[in-house]
């Protein structure tokens, strides 16, 4: 049954729930925003994320949840939906919240915004876009019983059996003018398990992560930045030098632990003044060593420069696939020129390179499998690689096309398929083909740095296990954990190795690759 807007709230308060997400950066910008504006919020983590392992919420956490809904008088609830797979758990958490306490839940987050006719079916309402400046207001308009609640820029609303659907809301501008997020406020708790703790997750990690920009200049076809939601207003966008080392600042006085800071926009520095200053600044104002998301077309001389000047130690670049792969099936513009060229010069200014890579892309030959292996063998070592599975996510051109042109399913689909629980950074144990598995194992041993370059290419022209893989399998399991052991103990020593990341990601019976 739909819920009552004309009935007066029954809690003051407004909770955040964030799903199988502890990192929540929207929650933590959000709950910032509205305290600021004197609303009581109360921030929920429901559940942690494990690596290609799905568990369904249990009893006692829905039960948990309720129980901090009700003690602490909440009076609306808004789901973050951030992943497309988990749209099957904001479903159940909704039914759940409404039936054992009544309150009105709203879904945010990317997946109502590429599917809200899917979302608004199990919602009260819905947030489209970036909820910065039009949450607030739906927020203000619902505690004030403001008859306006209905025609909230950015959401739709269901009344009755009809749903209000607004326009999406223009794209905050002035990304300055938005709230840090908030790890030190006491109203934050995490249900996992059988367990509720008090407090924020993350407020001692030793990585903190931080968005400099929004967006990207790329239009991947299988990426989300290639879906447009319509919401007016630039989708690149900027904040200042400024305003990131003040927080960065302020974030290492509050957590003495930081050890290293990850910049996860879509492509760091992009603008080459920003850079300059920051670069001029970062070592002298904030001093700790720094990892970036990149792409090869914007690594000039003058960035890798600039960038190993500030500190920059580790480099995340999206290169997917070969040339022709990313031409003709990715929408993808860097050639293997350009990335050879980035790569010199990352690898020269000592930035090493974790190679961000995709599998499983459909309709790849042999060749382009054997083309990527060269290319592979042509990076200067050490280097590590991060392969994930190609996922349908919705939205994206690649997605919407194949779903037009009738060759793909709607249930093939993140939201209806969940691909995402079992293998998104490639596992060798998942079921697939014995030529992918092979291919996948050799590129796993090329960049563990343990397997003579030799030895794989003879490996590989003589075609060595490509029929029965089991030996090549093992062999890649072998160097994937002598890698992990690696990793992990350079981790451990850097004070970088927390319970977190291990329970996330350690499973010894499905090794990681990396
Ligand atoms: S460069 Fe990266 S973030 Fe940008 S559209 Fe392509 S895949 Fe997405």
């Amino acid at each position: 049954m739909a819920y009552d807007w004309t009935q007066p709230p029954r809690g003051q308060a407004v909770a955040l729930v964030s799903v199988y997400d502890i990192e929540n950066n929207a929650v933590r910008q959000l709950a910032a925003g509205l305290r600021a504006a004197g609303r009581r919020v109360l921030e929920v983590y429901f559940k942690d994320w494990r690596n290609n392992r799905f568990e369904e919420p249990i009893d006692a956490e829905l039960k948990a949840l309720t129980r901090v809904l009700a003690e602490q008088g909440a009076g609306l609830v808004a789901i973050s939906l951030r992943a497309s797979a988990y749209e099957g758990v904001a479903r159940q958490l909704a039914a759940y919240i409404r039936a054992h306490t009544g309150l009105p839940v709203v879904v945010g987050g990317w997946h109502a915004t590429v599917r809200p006719e899917s979302v608004i079916a199990f919602a009260d309402a819905i947030v489209r876009g970036e909820a910065d400046e039009t949450f607030p207001v739906f927020v203000q308009r619902f505690f004030s019983h403001d008859p306006e609640l209905a025609r909230s820029p950015g959401t739709w609303v269901r009344h009755g059996a009809d749903v209000e659907q607004n326009a999406p809301a223009a794209r905050p501008a002035v990304l300055d003018r938005l709230p840090w997020r908030d790890y030190t406020h006491a109203d934050k708790w995490v249900i996992d398990r059988h367990t509720v703790r008090r407090g924020d997750p993350m407020a001692g990690d030793p990585l903190h992560q931080v968005l400099c920009s929004l967006g990207c200049i790329q239009e991947c076809s299988f990426c989300h930045n290639s879906f447009d939601d319509g919401s007016p207003g630039a989708r690149l966008r900027f904040r200042s030098v400024s305003s990131v080392l003040d927080e960065l600042a302020a974030r290492r006085i509050a957590n003495a632990s930081i050890r290293r800071v990850r910049f996860d926009d879509e492509i760091f520095g992009i603008d080459r003044r920003w850079l300059r200053e920051f670069a001029e600044r970062y070592p002298k104002e904030v001093g700790l060593p720094f990892d970036f998301l990149t792409e090869p077309t914007v690594v000039s001389e003058e960035y890798a420069t600039l960038l190993a000047s500030a500190g920059a130690e580790w480099v995340h670049m999206g290169i997917q696939s070969t040339e022709e792969v990313n031409r003709d099936k990715l929408s993808r513009r860097a050639n293997r020129e350009t990335t050879l060229a980035a790569v010199e010069r990352l690898t020269r200014h000592g930035i090493r390179i974790r190679y961000l890579t995709m599998v499983d892309i459909p309709g790849v030959t042999d060749e382009q499998k054997r083309a990527l292996f060269e290319f592979f063998q042509s990076l200067p070592r050490p280097w590590d690689l991060y392969l994930f599975s190609l996922t349908h996510f919705p939205g994206s051109q690649m997605v919407e096309g194949l779903l037009r042109d009738g060759v793909l399913d709607p249930s093939e689909v993140e939201g209806a398929a969940h691909k995402t629980f079992s293998q998104y950074r490639v596992e060798l144990s998942w079921p697939r083909d014995d030529a992918d598995t092979w291919w996948i194992a050799m590129y796993v041993m090329q960049a563990s740095g343990l397997v003579p370059r030799s030895l794989l290419s003879a490996l590989v022209r003589a075609g060595v296990g490509r029929t029965a893989t089991r030996p090549i399998v093992l062999a890649a399991h072998a160097a994937t954990l002598a890698k992990t052991a690696r990793v992990a103990a350079r981790m451990a020593r850097n004070g970088e190795l927390t319970p977190t990341l291990v329970r996330r990601w350690w499973n010894p019976l499905a090794m990681v690759t990396m």
